[in-house]
């Protein structure tokens, strides 16, 4: 079969390359990709700036059908549309399996960097991180789950997001946008999204044709925006999905006291300043959301059949994986939301 593989530690070494079908063993399923996501983390691959093992078939964010079942497999068969967790090689043993955190295991190692992904024909994953596809949702649209469910996770499971709520989501992109129409779908009276300069041809235009108040921080006031909106109060929660600097201290800046921050974004700096005091003094709630859980999967798809999310909306490119250079350069600059390679 075809598959994007990344050959060697370095910059660059991406190809697609002829690779035997993966093989089943008794706990798996082996699935026919049909969608498949890229994301920051490919980006980063491609560019050597995170840890993965090579050579590696890339990609973690799939759907696809079931082609085969391993023998001990129960509760799935031929046919079934299935996404799904990539939280493999999780010990199962460790306190946080145990306490059902496995995408928090250290031992984890996901699917696309730590073993074989999803920019294949196929790709083997064990059944106990499947979940099904709801009839009324298609291969592309599902695709999304995975950066939806860490959505949901942040904005639902972990900051809380209460009716009535007015949310800040600092950062346009896919995720930052997943995590506007989570809030929204939690019952947020008013959701802001922010973005600067660079983002304001794409990715502000859609948050806008979604319906969301849009700032460019660059250019307009986004604390007076708030004030103005809670009768001075702040924002009810914050969620940070731009992963810079200033943004995490904006997001100090804009919550109301008691307010509730959630940090989704990844800054990919060892150490950064806080405006610590300021934190302190506002008793601010701040949680910090790494990965999703077997929970924010299940309301992520809940989401998506009752139409809450669209996550068709954010779906700017669909290529094939020959065509993997110009997708991830284009990605990379800002021209694109979601692009997803089919098969
Ligand atoms: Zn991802
Ligand atoms: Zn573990």
């Amino acid at each position: 079969m075809q598959a994007l593989v990344k050959i060697k530690k370095g910059e660059g070494f991406i190809e697609v390359r002829d690779v035997p079908e993966p093989e089943c063993s008794p706990n798996e399923v082996l699935i026919k990709v049909k969608a498949a996501g890229i994301c920051g983390t490919d980006l980063h691959i491609w560019h050597d700036k995170m840890i993965y093992w090579p050579p590696v078939i890339m990609g973690h964010e799939f759907s696809g059908e079931i082609v085969k079942t391993g023998k001990s497999v129960a509760g799935w068969k031929k046919g079934d549309r299935v996404v799904a967790e990539p939280h493999t090689r999780a010990c199962g043993v460790c306190y946080l399996c145990r306490s059902g955190n496995i995408h928090l295991c250290p031992h984890k190692r996901a699917i696309g960097w730590g073993i074989d992904g999803a920019f294949a024909d196929y790709v083997k994953m064990p059944f106990h991180l499947l979940h099904r596809i709801p009839e009324n949702v298609s291969y592309e649209e599902a695709a999304l789950s995975e950066p939806l469910a860490i959505a949901v996770n942040c904005v639902i499971l972990n900051s809380g997001v209460k009716a009535a709520d007015t949310v800040v989501v600092e950062g346009a992109g896919a995720i930052g946008l997943l995590a506007g129409m989570t809030a929204r779908a939690a019952g947020a009276k008013e959701v802001i999204i922010t973005g600067v300069t660079q983002d304001e041809k794409l990715r502000l235009k859609k948050a806008k044709e979604l319906g969301f108040k849009t700032v460019n921080v660059e250019k307009e006031d986004l604390n007076k925006l708030v004030l103005d909106l809670t009768e001075g109060r702040g924002a009810d929660v914050v969620i940070e999905a731009a992963g810079v600097e200033a943004s995490v201290n904006t997001a100090i800046q804009i919550a109301k006291r008691l307010g509730k921050i959630a940090i989704i974004g990844i800054t990919g700096e060892e150490k950064i300043n806080v405006s610590w005091n300021e934190a302190v003094f506002k008793a601010l709630d701040i949680k910090f959301c790494f990965s999703s859980n077997f929970d924010s999967w299940e309301r992520a798809l809940f989401f998506m059949s009752k139409r809450k999310v669209q996550t068709s909306a954010l779906i700017t490119h669909i290529a094939s994986i020959r065509e993997w250079k110009k997708l991830f350069t284009e990605l990379e600059e800002g021209k694109g939301i979601k692009g997803l390679f089919t098969f």
